[in-house]
């Protein structure tokens, strides 16, 4: 396949490079899904031209942490209103009956609003795998919409008459995890340069499984060369937890079973203390920060500002669609900035910063140096988004696009492929997908 295009004369390109290089009527050249050339007047023969005036471009989103499966349990009416533990006890019993088609399906939209949002490369932690589920059903909907997948095969394994949160039914044991994590990474994991699949090791938290789980599935990520993930320090029953279970602090707890490292990505991290950012920072362990998520849920707010001057990798994620409820990137991206200065002060987080989280940020956390920034060399992910329209008139800056600028992304591209184009995802049919959701969630309701 070679496939050449060239977008011409963007008002504004945030390259995000090292030097985060920002060129007024820039071009970018790309060809056979890599970045050939960033700069001023570009030219290539073949070269298929995409007009970028009246534009700011940007790399495609990256999002580090998400549940596309609950975007079938959006807005449930008794989880609404709950902290965590409740919230987690009214849900478990709704996915229990969700099967493969549930899964693939409620991907598919996840995914596609995503993609709609900017975002070209997205994690997912599936951690329940009921009525015949597998991690497989989570892939296939990328490939089918197009956009790169970190698919992380989660896991929970004590359930209610253990003493844990979930259902018995939602669990599973200890050993079948572990073979099933071999299974997918053997299967799908991709270690290669412009990688649209990779696989992660991701037990669900430290209170769904064992200490043993938690080791063992450290030694085996790091056997594969795969990366881990889970859920840390989301709130103070969090921390309660972590103190009155294992009597230490969540970031003690994951440095003991070998949870700290470049290789290892932590979602929330809301209450992490000046300690624990320094060992998270020591050790290059990255964050997913959830901010809609930490508002929705009443977590608290994150100590990104801490953890970007202490050298911690922090990138964004939506999380679930039960707790955002949405699955919308650059709002995302908005709303860290929001959040961090209402706790810090308004020169605590600039729209520029907070959407390096977004784009770089995120490629770091995901172990991706191929991803994340517009130069030469890198995998061809770019989003580009129309200031000329109602939400940037009247900005003077249109390149601060978490200030004043739209919501939806006018063209992306992943690996050099047009996944949306002029605001539509050229993929997969959209209304027939979203008529297979309310089909799937109305028989859910009523069984
Ligand atoms: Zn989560």
């Amino acid at each position: 396949m070679h496939h050449c295009f060239l977008i011409r004369n963007a008002d504004t390109i945030l390259t995000m490079d090292d030097t985060r290089r920002e060129l007024k009527g820039g071009d970018i050249l790309v060809r056979d899904g890599v970045i050939e050339a960033v700069g001023k007047g570009l030219y290539d023969d073949d070269a298929q031209i995409i007009d970028g005036r009246g534009t700011v471009v940007t790399p495609g989103l990256v999002n580090t942490h998400h549940h596309l499966y609950q975007t079938m349990t959006r807005a449930v009416p008794a989880a609404q209103n709950a902290l965590l533990f409740g919230w987690l006890q009214t849900l478990y019993p709704i996915w229990a009956k969700f099967g493969p088609d549930h899964m693939r399906i409620s991907a598919m939209v996840g995914l596609a609003e995503l993609a709609l949002s900017g975002c070209s490369m997205t994690s997912d932690h599936l951690y329940l795998y009921p009525n015949g589920s597998r991690l497989d059903d989570t892939i296939d909907a990328a490939r089918l919409i197009g956009v790169r997948l970190h698919a992380t095969r989660g896991a929970m394994s004590i359930g209610e008459s253990a003493g844990g949160l979930p259902p018995d039914s939602l669990v599973e044991r200890e050993a079948d995890i572990l073979e099933d994590c071999i299974r997918v990474i053997d299967t799908f994991h991709d270690a290669s340069d412009g990688a649209m699949i990779r696989v992660a090791v991701a037990p669900c938290s430290p209170f769904s499984v064992s200490r043993e789980l938690m080791r063992d599935a450290a030694v085996l990520a790091r056997d594969k060369g795969v990366m881990m993930h889970t859920h840390l320090a989301e709130n103070d029953e969090d921390i309660a937890y972590s103190l009155e279970k294992f009597g230490c602090r969540p970031g003690q707890y994951a440095e003991s079973l070998g949870w700290t490292g470049p290789d290892v990505w932590h979602a929330h991290c809301v209450k992490l203390d000046a300690a624990e950012i320094d060992l998270f920072a020591k050790s290059g362990t990255g964050v997913a920060h959830c901010p809609c998520s930490n508002c929705r849920l009443g977590s608290g707010i994150a100590p990104v500002r801490a953890m970007r001057d202490a050298g911690v990798p922090v990138g964004l994620g939506v999380d679930g669609s039960a707790s955002n409820d949405g699955s919308n990137l650059i709002l995302e991206a908005r709303q860290s900035m929001l959040l961090q200065r209402v706790a810090f002060g308004a020169d605590k987080m600039s729209a520029r910063e907070a959407l390096e989280l977004a784009t770089r940020g995120g490629a770091e956390v995901l172990g991706r140096d191929d991803l994340g920034r517009l130069a030469a060399g890198k995998r061809a992910d770019i989003a580009i988004w129309d200031v000329s329209d109602i939400e940037s008139s009247g900005s003077w800056d249109p390149a601060a696009l978490l200030l004043a600028g739209p919501t939806q992304v006018k063209d992306l591209f992943v690996e050099g492929r047009h996944v949306v184009a002029d605001g539509w995802l050229t993929t997969v049919h959209l209304p027939e997908v979203l008529r297979q959701q309310s089909a799937l969630v109305k028989g859910v309701m009523d069984r």
